[in-house]
């Protein structure tokens, strides 16, 4: 079936067409974990959130919540659908629960680092805040995709997957 290995592709494609790099990812990833690991190299969180993104629930919530930031940009929404996702409502939570799916693929401790990022905002984070906050643009969903996905990727090393 050619969806299976499309999924993947638009997954990795979507995260650049909205100035995600993977690389940007796993420096959130070695954010998390290096007072952990000592040793951790970039390419070992590379090489996590790589085999986080071969997942098909990950694939799937990626794809979803972009798409969705994307058609608020686009005005495809009623009014205060398109209010709440462009002014980032406090409330709207939907985002959160949707990349629950991809924090808990390696057990809770990947809720814990994704708490800990979407409260702290480091790198690559503050900048898609940022720029979700200019005339136009929607990262509601994109924040907590990469967050979620860094998160994702720290759990698995600190279970010694990464090995
Ligand atoms: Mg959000």
């Amino acid at each position: 079936m050619r969806l299976k290995s499309n999924l993947k592709k638009r997954t990795v494609e979507l995260l650049e067409e909205r100035g995600v790099r993977l690389e940007d990812i796993a420096e959130l990833t070695h954010y998390l974990q290096k007072k952990y690991i000592p040793k951790l190299t970039m390419e070992d969180c590379l090489t996590s959130v790589r085999a986080v993104i071969e997942k098909r629930e990950v694939q799937t919530a990626v794809i979803t919540g972009i798409e969705i930031d994307m058609a608020c940009e686009k005005g495809l929404f009623g009014p205060e659908l398109t209010e709440m996702l462009t002014t980032d409502y406090p409330l709207y939570g939907i985002d959160e629960i949707l990349v629950l799916s991809i924090v808990n693929i390696y057990g809770t401790i990947g809720l814990t680092n994704f708490g800990y990022i979407d409260k702290v905002k480091p790198l690559i984070i503050g900048e898609i805040d940022k720029k979700g906050k200019t005339e136009g643009k929607c990262h509601t969903f994109l924040d907590d995709i990469v967050g979620a996905i860094a998160a994702a990727a720290a759990s698995r090393i600190a279970h010694g997957q990464g090995d």
